[in-house]
């Protein structure tokens, strides 16, 4: 249990994952972990498991390994809108969507989620959906505008089958699309992206900084030249880690209890009113 003296907005999390009890609802393990509210969306069950059992099989290529790996749907959102509306309280819900593959059937269900349901941004997965922000996100920037919604964009480098993502692609997109607000998840997952990170995007006051899965140093940098409003707890809970581990990440910083409060609760709940 978590020893706390203010309440948790989780920005990070996902309807379900390998570290939850058996048996266990999504809000029994927020409750486990002290979590008040979280962003929760859906989560690609099959993908890591898909790629590692062909990573021995030399019969494929490279490139017939990635057509083969690449989602050809969107992801399905059932699960997700069902919890949101047991709990609306406690849950919101990010849309994860795939900009590159979407037909038009596609936008409508993404509006329907945002207009009736309590979905209150977009997550995309550059890896996984093999996005390159120069080419496959302007549609995306613009509709997240018109509704004020953020966009989440997931940090990580490539798979061996890809081309290296860089940052650089982010920062034209954002440098296009000044009014969209961006959350950058995983903003410090090695320092040397976290570096980037500053350099790319200290101009841009509407650029969000997520921690799942991050450095605490860089997390602490990341508060000390952006701002304490413009970093995001997050836990990537429940299938990367447990929220605890995140939790503790910033509680070792030893920041002043005004800034905890921003960064544990205030900043995501400000975000999304
Ligand atoms: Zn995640």
């Amino acid at each position: 249990m978590i020893d706390k003296d203010f309440p948790i907005f989780d920005a990070h999390m996902h309807y379900t994952g390998k570290f939850m009890n058996k048996n266990e609802t999504l809000i029994e393990f927020l409750d486990r972990f002290g979590i008040d509210k979280a962003i929760i969306t859906t989560l690609n069950t099959s993908a890591n498991s898909k790629l590692l059992s062909t990573i021995n099989n030399k019969d494929l290529t490279d490139k017939q390994l990635a057509d083969k790996f690449y989602p050809k749907n969107q992801y399905n959102h059932e699960h997700v809108k069902k919890l949101i509306e047991s709990h609306p309280k406690r849950l919101i819900g990010f849309y994860w969507f795939n900009p590159r593959i979407a037909d038009e059937k596609d936008w409508k269900e993404l509006t329907r989620y945002i207009k009736n349901y309590n979905f209150k941004g977009v997550k995309t997965q550059a890896s996984l959906d093999n996005l390159d922000p120069l080419t496959d996100m302007d549609k995306l920037a613009e509709f997240c505008i018109d509704l004020d919604i953020p966009l989440y964009f997931h940090s990580g480098i490539n798979f061996y089958f890809q081309k290296p993502f860089k940052i650089q692609s982010l920062y034209e997109l954002k440098k296009k699309y000044k009014k969209l607000k961006l959350i950058i998840g995983h903003a410090a997952y090695t320092m040397e992206y976290m570096i980037s990170l500053l350099r790319y995007f200290e101009p841009f006051p509407r650029v969000y900084f997520e921690t799942s899965l991050s450095v605490p140093y860089g997390i602490k940098v990341l508060i000390k030249v952006m701002g304490a409003e413009r970093v995001l707890y997050g836990s990537d809970s429940p299938p990367a880690t447990t929220p605890d581990i995140e939790i503790n990440k910033i509680k070792i910083l030893d920041l002043p209890k005004d800034i905890q409060k921003k960064v544990f609760y205030e900043n995501t709940n400000n975000l999304l009113v």
